[in-house]
């Protein structure tokens, strides 16, 4: 079910005391590279949330997405718009909790973008005060190990992203301008003039090695992966017993 789609009858009817669980998509409006659209870090999570419907759409609510992000190091090149990680903190922090309020004890933070995690560590810390379980999924890194027996490398806009964009949308990417950012960071630093190496092109990685058939398979992984979170969220098995070697 999606939840701009329900009336409050049917919400009443349909929703409360019977649906517990509410995917929230975040992304962000950022350069992506050359290639790929300003609005890949909403396409890509949109897409799963999409998908995660179909596979359980009486049991999960799809809210509408949080689409504006945290991205100053992005805001120079054309087109990009942030807001402050305060402002991100709050507005999600504040949707979670209204989510909560009516029945929903699991909520899924689908990010799309690296520049909201610190912003939605936050807002979870204070949703879950709520008595929720809150799941922060940040796809491209949880999933990382998987995602790299797929492509060589990841990266904003890099083969991993852009792949998975040549799967969802493949009509707003520019293969023929995609780029290579030769310089990665050693540490996780910031300052004046370092961002021209960070985000040489507003890329990070190669964006150029990506292909729709690799990004059919991240996505097939991705969503193997968010149902099995499902499943687990509602059997109650978060944890894994580690093996003390
Ligand atoms: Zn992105």
């Amino acid at each position: 079910m999606y939840w701009d789609q329900i009336t409050t009858k049917g919400f009443l009817q349909e929703v409360v005391g019977r649906v517990d669980t509410a995917i929230l998509p975040v992304g962000s409006i950022e350069a992506h590279g050359q290639h790929c659209p300003l609005g890949t870090d909403n396409m890509a999570p949109g897409y799963f949330a999409v998908q995660l419907e179909k596979a359980y759409p009486d049991r999960i609510l799809i809210l509408p997405s949080v689409a504006y992000g945290y991205t100053p190091d992005l805001s120079v090149w054309p087109g990009s718009l942030s807001v402050s990680a305060s402002v991100l903190q709050q507005y999600v922090q504040e949707i979670g909790q209204g989510v909560v309020r009516w029945g929903i004890t699991n909520l899924i933070l689908l990010n799309g973008h690296g520049g909201n995690i610190g912003a939605l560590q936050s807002a979870m810390d204070t949703i879950a005060q709520e008595n929720a379980r809150v799941v922060l999924i940040n796809w491209w890194l949880d999933f990382s190990k998987q995602i790299l027996t797929i492509t060589q490398g990841q990266g904003h806009a890099g083969e991993d992203e852009t792949s998975v964009m040549l799967k969802v949308a493949p009509e707003w990417v520019h293969m023929e301008d995609a780029s290579f950012n030769p310089f990665r960071p050693r540490y996780r630093v910031k300052g004046p003039g370092l961002s021209d190496k960070s985000l040489r092109h507003a890329t990070t990685g190669d964006g150029r090695g990506a292909t729709r058939e690799k990004g059919e398979k991240i996505v097939e992984l991705v969503l193997k992966e968010l149902r099995l979170l499902l499943e687990r969220l509602w059997n109650d098995d978060l944890f894994e017993r580690i093996d003390n070697h």
